[in-house]
């Protein structure tokens, strides 16, 4: 085998993914298992936008689209700025890209270069410091406990900016720990921010919609920063979209044009169909985002029960997104036949094999004492999993 190249060397496999893979391959033994890990919403993409979809077919949208997305895609994404977050943008002012992954790829890559710093509120999906890293930045992580509902302070953002932090990349409601930052507690880091002109804001608002506290918030909508904050979102959750592969942004349109020139030598404009149906999506009637939500919070509901019948799990109230994030630390140590715990990711592979529930081990999201649930499956198979887990957490001494 050749010499791969430093880059990606360095670069961590999605730990997601990995889990996906895992539980994937046991069942493909015959195994039944009940599969936890990647977060996806398990419903069907909404009808409406699937005729948009198969109508963009008969339409012939089967040629290159412009390299940030169809003009008409792009008003459908101001006008759904302006209604659902109060804010004002041009169509120039928005990139679309191949999942919100891409778009967040983009916009660290078009700003961030060596020796720049990105502060990244921890716990963090797996995917930011690796994105990080991919530009040459260097991650610097804000560390937050259970006990604070896995939120940063102020001040704690305050202590973590030196003269070279480029960015901040907050996710509300955040994934891995469902935690949604108040208005409040967002204008207090909007203040910090305030105080340092050079610093932009990658805020990642991909779980806008599965909220369980009442209106969404965006760092974007204080306007001593506005210029600086690129907005990240897209259909993949709240239209149950993931497969088809649809993010943007939207920010201050000299970034957007180098995001733009990226994607022209990279990826060109993203799927021509599925822009199509993403642009019904955010045009047409919004009551299966509100119903798939109202699921999400009963299953929220209960899960946190079951999860705090759990013996020696710390559990947190996720106020949004899929995911749930307790603390799992008090098994470390413990034994079963060959098998010791000694970290997340032993608990996850021992829920796996042993209990046949597939999570994901909370080191790669830099909470080395947590593990990942992801909800959103039925309430039977959340039922269930709780049932599995209790039973062979019980196996361990
Ligand atoms: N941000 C977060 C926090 C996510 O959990 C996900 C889900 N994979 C994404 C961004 C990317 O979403 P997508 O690329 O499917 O739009
Ligand atoms: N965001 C989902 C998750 O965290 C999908 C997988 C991924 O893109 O990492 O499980």
């Amino acid at each position: 085998m050749g010499q791969l190249s430093d880059r990606i060397n360095r670069l961590a496999a999605s730990a997601t993914f990995a889990m996906a893979q895992k539980s994937a391959e046991l069942s493909a033994k015959g195994v039944d298992v009940v599969n936890m890990s990647v977060g996806e919403p398990d419903f069907n993409t909404p009808d409406y936008v699937k005729q948009a979809a198969k109508k963009a077919i008969d339409d012939n949208f089967s040629r290159y689209s412009p390299v940030p997305g169809y003009l008409s895609l792009r008003k459908a994404i101001v006008e759904k700025l302006k209604k659902e977050n109060n804010l004002s943008y041009t169509e120039s002012q928005i990139l679309v890209s191949t999942g919100a992954k891409q778009a967040i790829c983009n916009a660290l890559m078009a700003l961030v270069g060596q020796g720049d710093e990105v502060i990244l509120p921890s716990p963090c999906w797996v995917s930011y410091p690796e994105m990080v890293k991919m530009a040459d930045g260097t991650p610097v992580v804000i560390k937050s406990t259970i006990q604070q509902d896995f939120k940063i302070s102020a001040e704690q953002l305050e202590a973590a900016i030196t003269p070279k932090t480029k960015a901040v990349m907050l996710c509300s409601p955040s994934n891995p720990t469902g935690s949604v930052y108040t208005k409040e507690e967002l204008a207090s880091l909007a203040a910090v921010i305030a105080k340092h002109p050079d610093i932009y804001v990658i805020s990642d608002e991909i779980y806008e919609h599965i909220n369980f506290i009442g209106e969404h918030y965006s760092l974007a909508q204080f306007p001593e920063i506005f210029d600086r904050v690129i907005v990240v979102n897209g259909v993949s959750k709240a239209y149950a979209m993931t497969g088809w592969r649809i993010g943007f942004i939207a920010g201050a349109e000299w970034i957007i044009k180098a995001c733009n020139k990226l994607q022209g030598q990279y990826t060109s404009g993203t799927c021509s169909v599925a822009q199509k149906a993403a642009e019904a999506a955010f045009l047409g009637p919004q009551d299966d985002v509100e119903a798939m939500r109202k699921v999400f919070q009963r299953r929220r509901d209960l899960i946190v029960d079951l999860a705090r019948k759990v013996p020696g799990f710390e559990v947190n109230n996720p106020q949004g997104a899929f995911y749930l994030f307790p603390k799992i630390d008090s098994y470390f140590g413990k034994k079963y036949q060959d098998r010791t715990i000694n970290t997340a990711e032993d608990l996850a592979m021992f829920l796996l094999e042993v209990g046949h529930v597939a999570t994901v081990g909370g080191t790669a999201f830099g909470s080395p004492e947590c593990i990942r649930f992801s909800y959103a499956t039925s309430d039977d198979k959340i039922r269930e999993a709780f049932k599995r887990v209790t039973s062979a957490l019980e196996l361990l001494k």
